[in-house]
């Protein structure tokens, strides 16, 4: 079976328990997203999904394609085909997004296998026009002094360049302004497909009505507690999360 399944998933950091017996399906050809106000947890779980170190899994399972996922170190992960855009993306000083992104993608191909220069640089400036990016960005620092929307368009250029089976999006949508989003939201319409899974993680609907999800999923205090259509993202968007934090806190007392 080709998805991406986390089952009753728990995960601790400094002696808190944040991720409280969470299940989750995401299978390739899909776009699922996940919903929840601040702090429930959501980029604790992207976090464990790409193998941050710093998180405890305490019990429960993450399968890619019926393999055991939380047993590969990160970079293993993303050779497999996980990848991650981080809710906030990291500076790397002095490595260009040219170098960078040819070094990703190079570290993808079967041993012995050289990256092409001229395959390569045609297909950067395909995915930068795509996402709206002016060329002379493949010669600067990655992130360094980069705008907010310019992180998260080059978190997606790197979506675009390594082809991942599963993609999470932590936040993408977050510092976009309207035409930002769409962009971003064009570039990841265009990746969609039935190969590639994705995870997308919102505080907000508003990027839901660009990209259309398959399934919506709510996530409070560390648990998913409710999962229905798109529309239960615009019923979110209009009842607020209060009910989500009751219906929380009265699954946390069953258990
Ligand atoms: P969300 O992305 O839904 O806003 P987070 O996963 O960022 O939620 O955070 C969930 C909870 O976990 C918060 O209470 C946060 O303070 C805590 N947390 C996350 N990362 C760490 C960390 N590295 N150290 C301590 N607490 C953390
Ligand atoms: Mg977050």
């Amino acid at each position: 079976m080709k998805t991406l399944t986390i089952e009753n998933l728990r995960v601790t950091i400094a002696d808190q328990e944040i991720v409280r017996g969470l299940s989750l399906a995401v299978p390739r050809g899909e776009v699922h997203a996940i919903m929840g106000p601040n702090g429930s947890g959501k980029s604790t779980l992207a976090k464990v999904l790409a193998g941050h170190p710093d998180y405890q899994v305490t019990a429960g399972s993450v399968t890619m394609d019926g393999e055991n996922l939380l047993e590969l170190e990160p970079d293993e992960r993303a050779r497999k085909g996980i990848f991650l855009a981080f809710q906030y993306p990291s500076e790397v000083p002095g490595v260009t997004i040219a170098n960078f992104l040819r070094a990703a993608v190079q570290s993808r191909l079967p041993e012995g296998e050289e990256l092409e220069a001229t395959d390569y640089y045609a297909k950067l400036y395909e995915k930068m026009e795509l996402l709206g990016m002016d060329r002379a960005f493949t010669s600067r620092a990655v992130n360094e002094g980069f705008s907010g929307g310019e992180k998260k368009r080059t978190e997606i250029l790197q979506l675009a360049m390594l082809e991942p089976k599963y993609a999470i999006l932590d936040e993408t949508d977050s510092g976009l302004d309207i035409d930002a989003l769409k962009t971003v939201a064009h570039g990841v319409n265009s990746l969609r497909g039935p190969d590639i899974g994705i995870l997308l993680i919102t505080h907000y609907q508003r990027i839901l009505n660009y990209i259309v999800p398959d399934d919506v999923h709510v996530m409070v205090q560390g648990r998913i507690v409710r999962s229905g259509g798109k529309e239960l993202a615009l019923e979110l968007e209009e009842r607020g999360y209060d009910w989500a934090r009751e219906a929380a806190g009265e699954m946390a007392l069953t258990r």
